[in-house]
């Protein structure tokens, strides 16, 4: 038979690659819980209005990057979530979430966008997110800030590993329709520089030439008008307040006058975190301030803010840097001689495993010498042989493995005392079942 593989741009994360991740993820969400974010799941696949009305008509996203659907069955039209902020406040408004008190939500999962497969751009990619729902204050984007770079210090990416801050002020949305008018303005006058994309941006939303990847028109984006001279002095104040309270906490950042970000539903701040360790994609974090989005889901008028971290980008990073983690993931690998001892093996890791230690018995009927290695090949931090002198005297002999100390040391004991000892001597150190 044919084989049959992935979607292209659809990763398999394989074992290997899942250390890297499982770590972050617990590294992650710890940050988070620790800023007093609580977690929420929504469903993969909404109604594919929510993206229409929440992200824009006129976006790359919505435009062309969402996977839709006609469900057969009842003529609905559905989509697979492209990124998730629609999504929570979409849950927000209709559970009434932010009934008694703002709300601090943050979700991880997986996100599907159809764009051209290359590095760092999948069409299922993972994504940690925070969303603050119900907060107007600049503090509220201080906040967020300082927890992206929480995260990327208990990650390990800190000297020049650590992400690039870049922030701008986009206003309010009558600034804007202001700004873009001029904007649209000065792009007519240079219409022959633009390429077919960006003509049609033209037309449709001027903003978004600026967030345009073509690096011809580098020089013309900066020549531009800039938003700063369209912001009123509310607009003003909150960015500035916010930029010295970033500055008090000594957190470096580089006001970029272009950056706009590709949906419609931000206002006021905005930022991305680069890190220079990526090539062409290598923004790790984008976020900002959506106070339009809630009531354009039906919700009441209310200040909001977000993230959304790449999780691949990231992993890339730490997988470059730091190689995969070789870590030891099993506690206790137990080989046997015999079905006899093997089932005994089998009865005796139950037992173990109730005291929290990590076991796998060897189910195969392969050679002594075959069993060994692949204790080695899986990085366990210790050995039991289960042999007929063991059935006999109810003892066990567990050696250490992939220890360069005690490398081919070994302790024999009654079997009730092996859990008591590997407690002891395991380190956790990368332990996934930890
Ligand atoms: P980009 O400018 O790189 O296309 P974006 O503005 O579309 O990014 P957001 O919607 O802000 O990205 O998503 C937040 C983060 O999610 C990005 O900074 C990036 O790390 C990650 N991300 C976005 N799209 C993809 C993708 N197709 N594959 C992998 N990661 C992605
Ligand atoms: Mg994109």
């Amino acid at each position: 038979m044919e084989k049959i593989s992935a979607i292209r741009g659809m990763n398999d994360l394989l074992p290997q690659k899942l250390r890297i991740w499982r770590d972050l993820e617990k590294k992650i969400s710890s940050v988070f819980c620790s800023y007093g974010f609580e977690e929420i799941r929504t469903p993969v696949l909404e109604r594919t209005e929510l993206f229409l009305r929440g992200l824009g008509a006129v976006t790359d996203i919505v435009e062309k990057e969402m996977y839709s659907f006609e469900d057969h069955l009842n003529g609905k039209k559905y989509s697979l979530r492209p990124e998730n902020t629609a999504a929570v406040v979409r849950a927000s408004v209709q559970h009434n979430l932010t009934y008694n008190e703002p709300k601090k939500l943050w979700y991880y999962g997986p996100m599907f966008r159809h764009e051209r497969p290359q590095a760092g751009r999948y069409r299922q990619f993972f994504q940690f997110g925070v969303e603050m729902l119900g907060y107007d204050g600049f503090e509220s984007e201080a906040e967020l800030i300082l927890m992206c770079k929480a995260v990327w210090q208990a990650i390990g990416l800190s000297g020049n590993l650590q992400p690039v801050l870049k922030i701008n002020s986009i206003g309010t949305s009558e600034e804007r329709t202001l700004y873009v008018k001029a904007l649209g303005e000065f792009f007519e006058r240079h219409i022959d520089v633009l390429d077919d994309e960006n003509l049609k941006r033209l037309k449709k939303n001027p903003l978004r030439i600026l967030d345009s990847k073509n690096e011809n028109l580098d020089t013309l984006k900066n020549e531009a008008p800039k938003i700063s001279s369209f912001l009123g002095k509310s607009s003003k104040a909150h960015f500035e307040n916010l930029l010295s309270l970033l500055d008090s906490y000594s957190i470096p950042y580089e006001v970029d006058l272009k950056l706009v970000r590709g949906l419609d539903y931000y206002s006021s701040t905005v930022f991305e975190w680069k890190a220079s360790a990526l090539g062409a994609q290598d923004t790790v974090c984008g976020g900002g301030r959506y106070d339009a989005l809630v009531p354009l889901l039906g919700g009441s008028q209310q200040g909001a803010c977000g993230f959304a971290i790449g999780m691949e980008r990231l992993a890339e990073i730490l997988e470059t840097e730091y190689g995969n983690k070789e870590g030891c993931f099993l506690d206790l690998y137990c080989a046997h001689t015999s079905q006899a001892a093997k089932m005994m093996a089998i009865e005796l890791a139950e037992r173990v495993r109730k005291e929290g230690i990590s076991v796998r018995v060897d189910l195969t009927q392969s050679s002594l010498k075959a069993q060994v290695r692949r204790a080695f090949r899986n990085r366990a931090q210790f050995l039991a042989i289960f042999g007929e002198e063991e059935m006999k005297a109810q003892h066990v002999n567990v050696r250490w493995l992939n220890n360069e100390e005690r490398e081919g040391q070994q302790r024999k004991m009654p079997f009730g005392e092996l859990a008591e000892f590997l407690l002891k001597n395991k380190h956790n150190d990368g332990n996934l079942y930890q």
